[in-house]
């Protein structure tokens, strides 16, 4: 079947914008992905026949709402493959996922052990494990590139496992240089050692299929923002088994089993990870993108984006100054790039005049701009609406710019 890239356009109404009289080109996906139609009548069905709260009572509006969040979670689980809904944690976003792990299972380190991460990170995947070693005096050992400063060094990571190491940390894709790392064979390594692994993967699910079973992963995190749905929704996917082990990570209502001024017990997997109320409303819309992503299929959505970012590769190599940076040949669609000496944030603003929408800075991955040696890159990041006339403007806007930088 033919991909058919303006009909998926037309379910995306934030994509019909424009800047200083230049149709919009959304090149900044990594951030955040637009929001389809069929996700934003879910929010609003929601808002107008079911605002409920979930979990508390018979009233038949609180069971709908509470049906709609719950339906969610039974496809969320079966869509990453979890073994059972127990296993699928709501979570405000891939952030509070890492936080709630480092600061639950973490709870069992002690100072001398070590968790391991890359130098690929998001700040999100470093500083609760900062605050965590902050606390209990744990080691971060970290996992640098290869020389194509493209790929993990797979040697470094075998080498940093020793006996103290308890828990193995790391991106599925790298959101500044787009590199889809070798999980499956970084989880068999970690568990060869009897190591648990927390992946992250913001990244991956709005790209590709995501099996935590196949995978075998022990925790896996995400956000719905970044694939097509709505903000302030996340998941935590954990085994059984570790979940069980952990304690609650925050107090409150639902998370309770019984409460007492003498004692508290705590409420069965998955509510004793979800105090307060949750947002049900962003749950139940959850659902829909992973709707929208499989009515188009993953095998689909790659090939569009692999030959989009094919192209834009080839094209931007042409212009003159310009530095790439990530060359993976198993790498996702993300462009970072600098043009000469050029400032990113000086880029940046002159493609906003044009209307190109791309992301400058360090990313939140400061440790990795170190080691490249730069402060921070522009970045362009392709999703499955962005058509191959999108790069052409987008090309044609740097080889504009370009003159004026080098
Ligand atoms: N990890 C990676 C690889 C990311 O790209 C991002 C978002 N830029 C995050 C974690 C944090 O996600 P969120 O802000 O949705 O919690």
């Amino acid at each position: 079947m033919e991909y058919n890239v303006e009909k998926i356009r037309a379910d995306f109404p934030g994509l019909d914008r424009r800047f200083y009289g230049h149709e919009m080109v959304y090149l900044d996906n990594t951030a955040t992905s637009q929001t389809p139609r069929q996700v934003v009548d879910e929010i609003e069905a929601m808002y107008y026949n079911r605002k409920a709260n979930v979990h508390r009572g018979v009233s038949s509006i609180s069971q709908e709402a509470t049906d709609c969040q719950e339906e969610t979670r039974r496809r969320v689980a079966g869509w990453i493959g979890a073994r059972s809904v127990e296993e699928v944690i709501f979570t405000r976003g891939t952030t509070e996922g890492i936080n709630l792990v480092a600061a639950s299972y973490g709870q069992r380190f002690k100072a001398g052990d070590e968790v391991i991460l890359t130098v690929m990170e998001h700040h999100s995947n470093i500083v609760p494990w900062q605050l965590l070693a902050s606390r209990t005096g744990i080691k971060l050992r970290v996992v640098s590139l290869c020389d194509d400063m493209s790929t993990l060094d797979l040697e470094v990571y075998r080498s940093l496992f020793n006996e103290r190491t308890v828990m193995a940390s790391f991106c599925h894709v790298s959101n500044v240089l787009g590199t889809v790392n070798p999980v499956a064979e970084m989880i068999a390594i970690a568990h060869s050692h009897g190591v648990p692994v927390l992946v992250d993967g913001a990244q991956a699910v709005p790209h590709m299929r995501v099996d935590v079973s196949a995978l075998d992963a022990d925790f896996y995190v995400f956000s719905a923002h970044k694939m097509y749905g709505p903000t302030g929704v996340g998941v935590l996917y954990g085994k059984r088994e570790l979940l069980e082990s952990m304690p609650p990570y925050q107090g409150g209502g639902e998370m309770i089993g019984t409460v007492s001024f003498e004692g508290t017990t705590w409420a069965d997997l998955p509510f004793k990870f979800e105090a307060g109320t949750p947002d049900f409303v962003g749950i139940s819309a959850l659902k829909k993108s992973i709707d929208y992503i499989e009515s188009i299929g993953y095998e689909a959505i790659d090939r569009h984006e692999r030959e989009l970012l094919d192209y834009a590769t080839a094209e931007m190599m042409k212009i003159e100054g310009m530095r790439l940076f990530g060359t993976a040949c198993h790498k996702s669609a993300v462009i970072s790039f600098l043009i000469g000496n050029a400032h990113h944030y000086d880029t940046g603003m002159l493609l906003d005049k044009l209307g190109i929408q791309v992301r400058t800075g360090h990313h939140c991955a400061e440790p990795l701009m170190h080691v490249l040696g730069i402060e921070g890159t522009v970045r362009a990041s392709l999703a499955m609406y962005n058509t191959f006339e999108e790069i052409d403007r987008f090309i044609a806007a740097l080889k504009r710019i370009a003159p004026m930088l080098v």
